[in-house]
């Protein structure tokens, strides 16, 4: 051999030796016996906790507590060369209680056979890639259990677009809806006007920019009848949950849950603070809620509001004639046709004992007071039966309004409808007065 080629050869051993030095994996090269002819620096660093002695000579000895059936995985191999084991696990003990260092708990392990003389084994740790895919393992057992056994709750994977991209068992169960929804926009599970496709697009945003979006309102099945839902949107990480046989490009995950009986309780506890117990129309505290809230409304959009104070007349006498439950059952009746002539939008509240306000948005003094006049009549000429006897009583009202573009505060509109009605109860009762500017009042 010439010197050139002998320098050639010593410059390509040089590189090699410095590959192996540098590779990213371990790298050992043994004897065929396992006795160690290189060992680069990230093999050593791997194996050095499994050698008792501290010394690394030879491979198997090395490996002997954690892999005892390489060396005979070697003496079986009975081709020239070739692949001895390709990416065996050596599970390892993970190091000493106690010891603070990072120890790897699981090594993949390549031995591959260069001739008759050398073996090359190829040594990564792979703990964190096998406590991965054991942590995907259990949250597909999790989601599995959750498919199986859940009964209220449908899993529906979306794509991109929010898209259905696959169907299972829990989006027939909780809506009814077959694998034919798959591909549809998400809104196939809102009833028609309660949603548009902006704001579902809306809903995805935000989902990717918080992690989640939930809402909660009135949902479709597929015969066309409606439960009230919520709706919890969430992406999914870097890989497509496995929701089903074809899952597409499944980007997020909806969990669509009939709440019917959470919203059934909300509205019973609801119903015990805001209503009135004994006629069931609101209370004192829900009418000054929903006066604020309508008054702060009115002031970012004018529009004209009116109020109506109704209070039973000469109440006292229904009582002392025929009794207290007379003059609830009174009460109630009064309390039923005020809900009856009023509109869904007007507040009917009873605030005090025979005294009740009724705040009716968007309306002028003009128009609530012929609402009030039709009630006044309808009281007047409809006495209230108790055991079988008749109760004639009559109702007078006050009214005060803001109108458009005004600004009065509800303390000050409580307190002129409240003139109204003292002028009304001082003209002689059974009749409905506006305030008037307080001219009688001298506000
Ligand atoms: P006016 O025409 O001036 O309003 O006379 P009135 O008798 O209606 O007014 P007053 O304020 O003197 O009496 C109201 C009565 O309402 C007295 C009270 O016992 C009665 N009352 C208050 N709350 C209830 C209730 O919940 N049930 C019954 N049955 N009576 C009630
Ligand atoms: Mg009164
Ligand atoms: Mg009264």
């Amino acid at each position: 051999m010439s010197n050139a080629a002998h320098a050639e050869l010593a410059a390509e051993h040089e590189a090699l030796i410095q590959f192996l030095y540098l590779a990213p994996v371990g790298l050992v090269q043994t004897g065929i016996d396992g006795e160690i002819v290189m060992i680069n620096p990230i093999s050593a660093q791997l194996m050095m906790p499994l050698s008792r002695d501290g010394n690394l000579t030879n491979l198997f000895t090395a490996l002997e507590d954690v892999a005892p059936e390489l060396r005979r995985l070697c003496a079986v191999f009975d081709r020239p060369n070739g692949m001895i084991c390709d990416g065996l696990h050596i599970q390892l003990n993970s190091g000493a209680p106690g010891k603070r260092m990072r120890v790897p708990n699981v090594l993949s392990l390549s031995l591959l056979k260069l001739d008759d003389a050398r073996l090359m084994a190829v040594l990564q740790d792979v703990s964190e890639q096998v406590r991965r895919e054991r942590q995907l393992r259990q949250s597909d057992a999790w989601l599995n259990a959750l498919l199986t056994s859940i009964s209220d709750y449908a899993l529906v994977g979306l794509d991109r677009e929010g898209r259905v991209s696959c169907w299972n068992e829990t989006i027939g169960r909780v809506t009814g809806f077959p694998a034919a929804v798959v591909g549809q926009p998400y809104s196939v599970f809102y009833p028609d006007d309660s949603t548009t496709p902006e704001r579902l697009q809306d809903r995805l945003r935000e989902a990717d920019a918080n992690g989640w979006s939930l809402d909660e309102g009135p949902r479709l099945r597929f015969d066309g009848s409606q439960f009230w839902g919520s709706a919890m949107i969430s992406p999914l990480p870097d890989r497509d949950l496995d929701l089903g046989e074809d899952d597409g490009d499944t980007a997020y995950c909806l969990v669509l849950r009939d709440i019917s009986d959470k919203r059934d309780a909300i509205d019973k506890r609801r119903k015990s603070v805001f209503c009135d117990d004994l006629t069931g129309v609101a209370n004192r505290r829900a009418f000054f809620e929903a006066a604020e809230l309508e008054l702060t409304r009115n002031r970012r959009t004018p529009r004209p509001t009116a109020l109506i104070l109704f209070d039973a007349d000469h109440f006292k006498q229904i009582n002392d004639r025929h009794g207290h439950p007379a003059g609830d059952c009174v009460l109630r009746q009064l309390g039923m046709a005020l809900s009856a002539t009023f509109r869904q939008v007007d507040v009917v509240a009873r605030v005090g004992g025979e005294e009740f306000a009724v705040l009716l948005p968007s309306s002028t003094r003009d128009g609530a007071a012929i609402v009030a006049e039709r009630l006044r009549q309808l009281i007047a000429g409809q006495p209230v039966m108790w055991e079988g006897v008749p109760i004639a009583y009559t109702v007078s009202a006050g009214i005060a309004a803001i109108d458009e573009g005004e600004s009065v505060d509800l303390d000050t509109l409580i307190k002129r409808a409240d003139q109204a009605l003292y002028a009304a109860k001082a003209n002689g009762r059974n009749r409905i007065e506006c305030w008037n500017g307080g001219r009688d009042a001298g506000e």
